[in-house]
């Protein structure tokens, strides 16, 4: 990438920090596809045409409603509901949210008249902050479980990431986690984004991770890109693991934003979006030193 460029995207990365949800809640929107993941549980796909993409949406059916894990943008929620009932006729009843960006938490509002939505108290107070629609009623710290139908949903919160406020949202029964944005991309393996206008922390990312390693899933939805396995998401946590190793030691010799720049794209094909953050990424590795 050329210099210029750099220097370019990260001044456009202050501007946009504050804006990230606008940034989101107006891309646009993508044909739903869909996938069984096993007997009682399904993906909702986003596509993988770039960082503008809503987020995946987990279906778990049981015999006394649907749960979900994210709802995507506002505008998706008649196409969403259209899939669901492809599935099922049973109601959705409780939806989680893996964080608060609008392409995962903009169906909340028309969710909320018929479900209960759960979310990351931190996440929470990020909606109210920037005035997004549809805050659930129900927040937790660490950990919160969804009992419906017999069977077990459940919300881990293990420490910041792409935001302070992101959950891994684990189904025991199926060994199935939705990560959200704490892995997001194509291939499984992708890049960090942090969202330091709420939170974020490249420096705590991978023990994030380790939370939910430790739940040994089989199934691993990202919040955006392909269902992967556990390999997968080992691969993914080490490459955040690199960066950050990387970075601590551009950061360390006072190299320049569009010098950390340049060195992300060239040894870990860091794309526009990855970039957006270096200011902020500058500044928390070296208030760590
Ligand atoms: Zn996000």
């Amino acid at each position: 990438m050329h210099k210029s460029t750099l220097i370019r995207l990260s001044a456009g990365a202050l501007a946009l920090a504050g804006v990230w949800t606008a940034y989101t809640q107006n891309a646009p929107t993508q044909p739903l596809t869909f996938k069984q993941l096993k007997d009682d549980l399904w993906v909702i796909e986003g596509t993988s045409n770039g960082a503008s993409d809503a987020g995946n949406i987990a279906v778990l059916v049981t015999s006394e409603g649907v749960v979900l894990v994210d709802d995507r943008f506002a505008q998706d929620f008649p196409e969403v509901m259209s899939v669901v009932r492809k599935i099922t006729p049973l109601p959705v009843k409780y939806v989680l949210n893996t964080h608060h960006h609008g392409d995962h938490t903009g169906g909340n509002a028309q969710m909320l008249p018929n479900a209960e939505i759960l979310i990351q108290a931190n996440a929470r107070k990020h909606m109210i902050d920037t005035h997004m629609p549809g805050p659930p009623h129900i927040t937790f710290t660490r950990e919160a479980s969804v009992f419906l139908g017999g069977k077990e949903v459940r919300a881990v919160y293990s420490g910041r990431g792409h935001t302070d406020g992101d959950v891994a949202v684990f189904i025991p029964h199926d060994r199935a986690i939705h990560l959200g944005d704490l892995m997001a991309g194509t291939n499984g393996v992708t890049n960090p984004v942090m969202d330091y206008s709420s939170g974020a922390s490249l420096k705590a990312w991978p023990a994030t991770l380790d939370g939910a390693l430790k739940l040994d899933p089989e199934i691993v939805i990202p919040g955006h890109g392909a269902v992967t396995d556990k390999a997968g998401l080992q691969a993914h946590r080490n490459k955040i693991a690199a960066v950050l190793t990387c970075a601590t030691t551009l950061v360390n010799e006072n190299k320049s934003v569009d010098e950390i720049g340049k060195t992300m794209v060239t040894e870990f094909d860091f794309k526009p979006i990855n970039l957006r953050p270096l200011d902020g990424l500058i500044t928390e590795l070296k208030n760590a030193n």
